[in-house]
């Protein structure tokens, strides 16, 4: 596995690589979810390129840049078992340079002003920025984002066809603890009353799963508002504790909301422990997700 630190290194070590290049895209503090991400292109591709870059512009003035977790050395040792060719470490000088950009991203509202955008303006914009340079720098044939940020992996999507990027966008299932927390990097900062806690997200999303199945099975039509009050009340009953962002039912294709459940709705929670913000989602038609 090589390591390349600047632009020039990954222009220098991308030559070098034979045949479709995978590309995982990530901020760091690996753990088995971006692994299995990583062994899933692994898979699918004969060369894997892993960027690890905590991208500034994607954090508000207010949020966690500055403590967001750094672990290169456990980060390269679970590139490299997982079997990537080639992890790119770019710096933010060489990303960003010290001059103010001429071009910067104006994202439509519509999926981006929703759910995790509502709370944090800007976010989307930073995201579609960096991703944008990415794959101008690392030119993949398909890119990896998880459905753990079922949102971001929306917006990419759209992003990719809005800007005809030639490269196919593949999503990868969310992993989780034995007892169903999605896996995060920010887990390590519950404390261990609220580690405990935590798995009722995915406990309230698999009870909504199981009542959106009768009920479609039935063809008994449910309000998606009453479904979600049915979840936040689940919610506040487990954890009272936890202050809740949001609890939404959109439609998996385009996140768009619909009166009725059907067999493309998917939940949608973000929620704070502490100063601990976990964000979840669960498909919630037939098939698996
Ligand atoms: P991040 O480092 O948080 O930017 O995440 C990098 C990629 O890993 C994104 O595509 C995430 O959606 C994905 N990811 C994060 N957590 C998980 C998880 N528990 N299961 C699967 N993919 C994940």
């Amino acid at each position: 596995m090589r390591v390349a630190k600047s632009l020039n290194g990954l222009k220098l070590m991308k030559a070098e690589l034979e045949g479709s290049v995978g590309f995982v895209p990530t901020m760091g503090a690996l753990h088995e979810g971006h692994a299995s991400i990583i062994r899933k292109s692994v898979r699918e591709n004969p060369e894997t390129i892993v960027s690890i870059f905590v991208n500034p512009s994607q954090f508000g003035p207010n949020e966690d840049f500055g403590k967001y977790p750094r672990t290169l050395e456990e980060d390269l040792k679970k590139c490299e078992e997982s079997g990537a060719s080639l992890v790119f470490i770019p710096d933010r000088s060489e990303i960003y340079g010290d001059q103010k950009p001429l071009v910067t991203f104006n994202v439509d509202g519509e999926m981006t002003s929703i759910l995790c955008g509502k709370d944090r303006p800007g976010h989307f914009e930073g995201v579609v920025q960096i991703v944008s340079i990415l794959f101008n720098l690392v030119h993949p044939d398909v890119t990896y984002f998880g459905e753990k940020d079922f949102q971001q992996l929306s917006v990419i999507r759209k992003m990719v066809s809005d800007l005809h990027f030639q490269l196919e966008v593949r999503s990868a299932p969310t992993i989780r603890e034995p007892d169903g927390l999605a896996m995060s990097s920010r887990n390590r900062y519950l404390s261990d009353e609220h580690r405990k806690l935590a798995p009722e997200i995915y406990k309230t999303m698999k009870s909504m799963r199981a009542k959106a199945a009768d009920a479609l099975f039935e063809r008994r039509a449910i309000p998606v508002e009453y479904a979600e009050n049915e979840a936040v009340k689940r919610l506040e009953g487990f954890i009272p504790e936890a202050e809740i962002d949001y609890v939404e039912i959109r439609n998996d294709d385009d996140l768009s909301k619909s009166r009725f459940l059907s067999n493309s709705s998917r939940i949608f929670i973000a929620l704070k422990l502490g100063k601990t913000r976990l964000i979840d989602n669960m498909f919630l038609g037939k098939r698996n997700g």
